[in-house]
């Protein structure tokens, strides 16, 4: 079986702009829904900036195929991944594709992966509106829906509307905001200072009817663990704001 058809819940993650922690926030909530028991996919449409395999350690050049030509995800300690930075021969190579080949990459990443049976799919996009959400949501009608990420930085906030209002047009739910790099509390006085902005969410539902989810602290463990390729969930502090948007996600798709 092939296809990420059977599998039960899929989240897309969404942002306006890249750079605002999409991808880490994509992959730590992967790990904490695997954690809790589930099994889990991690599927990264990021064409043009795959950041999974780097966030995870994982080197260039390992994907596998089967005898009837389907992708074999690589196994993180049973979390399936599957990124098109696996396919490159480096690092440094980047990806020079016109929308007709992009279209049937990710066809072939929603079609002919050996997916196994999985809870979850978490779904990494690339920042704003493009081809690659547009093909994920005209392709796959039973999403569950997207879950947003942004800073509360005002121009972050401008491309971030743009993408709910895409969700909202596409016909599909958003589950709800992560607002990231929220507030940075100095190691040495603990003044908390909110180095992009506050409240991105009072800010949004001024236009739109979207949930709070969690806000994650800017930390600097974050940046140093990811350039390691160590999960951001490995600082105690950064896994218990996990646990709670894990526990929220459950919650929801319990609901529906
Ligand atoms: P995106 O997927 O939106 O482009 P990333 O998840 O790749 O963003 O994050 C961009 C950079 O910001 C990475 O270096 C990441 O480690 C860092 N980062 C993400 N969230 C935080 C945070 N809360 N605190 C500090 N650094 C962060």
């Amino acid at each position: 079986m092939s296809g990420i058809g059977d599998i039960k819940h899929k989240i897309m993650i969404l942002s306006g702009k890249g750079g605002v922690g999409k991808s880490t926030v994509s992959v730590n909530l992967a790990l904490s829904l695997k954690k809790k028991g589930y099994k889990v996919g991690l599927l990264d449409i990021d064409i043009h900036g795959p950041s999974i395999p780097h966030l995870l350690n994982i080197p260039t050049e390992t994907l596998k195929a089967t005898e009837d030509n389907k992708l074999v995800p690589i196994d993180i300690d049973g979390m399936k991944v599957i990124s098109i930075g696996f396919l490159l021969d480096s690092d440094n190579r980047a990806v020079i594709w016109r929308g007709p080949l992009k279209y049937k990459m990710l066809l072939q990443f929603l079609n002919d992966v050996v997916w196994g049976e999985l809870d979850y799919l978490i779904i990494d996009s690339p920042p704003g509106t493009g081809d690659e959400p547009l093909t994920l949501l005209q392709n796959v009608k039973d999403l569950s829906g997207a879950l947003i990420v942004s800073t509360p930085q005002d121009i972050a906030l401008l491309d971030v509307k743009k993408a709910i209002d895409f969700v909202n047009q596409m016909g599909m739910k958003t589950l709800g905001l992560v607002e990231n790099m929220s507030g940075f509390k100095c190691p040495n006085c603990g003044t908390i200072t909110h180095i992009f902005g506050k409240n991105a969410h009072q800010k949004l539902q001024k236009h739109f009817d979207i949930e709070h989810l969690i806000s994650i602290p800017l930390t600097d463990s974050i940046v140093s663990n990811s350039d390691n390729g160590i999960p951001a969930i490995n600082d105690p502090d950064i896994e218990k704001v996990f646990n709670d948007l894990t526990d929220k996600i459950i919650a929801k798709m319990d609901i529906n």
